[in-house]
């Protein structure tokens, strides 16, 4: 049976050296989150950083826009927060309306106050192995290999799902590690070869929204299995990974609930402190 790759446990860790860092700052990191109208799975969210930050000695500033705001409304309220020296990050709450493109204007979100690790700037840094500001479902996953003590170099390493702030950071990542990457996506489903490639993996990464898409048959003896995916099928919470049938193959596997989940929100928060840190 595999071994739970449990993320409370490594994010617990994490937030007591984020508290610690906290308390040399002269100031209170500040992070200024924005929600634009009525959303109920946006507010779920807001409640859980909020909790997070008080835990931390951060102070979250809730800015909420009404539904019918336009692009150039926010952008010009993102240039205020820009300015706003006690200000050390920003995130935009998804979902957002229609008529706002999160592509566009997070982009006005200055580098250095760029939390989530989304600005061009900051992705293009992770090609040059000089990011400081990770995509923190990326980073979280990054925490969790290093909580597996495997040693990547060289490793067949398996991502399916090549989104912008999942996959395709990952396989970046992953390659300043000497990992051997292969990024999976529908391409790889609709040509029949996923199941070929899954089954290859030592180390295997769904990020997908797919709950039940990888099989529990398909998983290598021994394999590392990092499942990204939540879905919510009958109310409970799974990912995309069949779970009783991959950790009877898996030696580690996380948890869905439980596994990345607990550690993005912490990879947040770091972000934050190490932008505070950098004024
Ligand atoms: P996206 O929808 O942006 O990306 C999904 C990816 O999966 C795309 O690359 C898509 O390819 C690919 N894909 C879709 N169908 C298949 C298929 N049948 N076979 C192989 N690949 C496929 O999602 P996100 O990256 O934002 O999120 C992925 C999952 O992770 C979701 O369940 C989300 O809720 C969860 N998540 C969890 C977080 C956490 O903290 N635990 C944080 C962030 C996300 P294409 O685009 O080509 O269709």
């Amino acid at each position: 049976m595999a071994k739970l790759l449990e993320g409370k446990i490594v994010a617990d860790r994490i937030k007591e050296d984020i508290r610690s860092q906290v308390q040399l700052l002269k100031n209170k990191p500040v992070l200024a989150s924005i929600i634009v109208g009525v959303n109920p799975g946006a507010e779920a969210y807001v409640r859980s950083q909020t909790k997070t930050a008080e835990t931390l000695g951060i102070v979250y500033q809730l800015h909420k826009l009404p539904q019918d705001t336009q692009e150039g409304a926010l952008i010009d309220f993102i240039k205020k927060l820009n300015d706003e020296s006690s200000v050390n990050g920003i995130i935009i709450q998804m979902p957002l309306p229609a008529q706002i493109d999160y592509k566009k204007i997070s982009q006005y979100i200055a580098p250095e106050k760029d939390i989530e690790g989304m600005h061009p700037a900051n992705i293009g840094k992770i090609v040059f192995g000089k990011a400081n500001m990770l995509p923190c479902t990326a980073a979280a996953v990054m925490e969790l290999l290093k909580e597996t003590g495997v040693d990547l170099y060289g490793k067949e390493v398996v991502i399916v799902g090549h989104s912008e702030i999942v996959g395709k950071p990952l396989a970046l990542l992953l390659l300043e590690k000497f990992a051997t990457v292969t990024v999976c996506h529908i391409g790889t489903s609709k040509a029949g070869k996923l199941e070929e490639h899954v089954k290859q993996a030592e180390v295997l990464i769904v990020a997908v929204g797919k709950a039940g898409l990888i099989k529990g048959e398909w998983i290598k003896d021994g394999a590392v299995v990092i499942d990204v995916g939540i879905n919510r099928i009958d109310g409970k919470i799974v990912g995309d990974v069949e779970f009783e049938g991959a950790e009877k193959h898996a030696s580690q596997i996380t948890p869905v609930p439980g596994g990345v989940g607990p550690l993005t929100v912490t990879m947040l928060m770091r972000n934050l402190v190490e932008a505070a840190k950098a004024r």
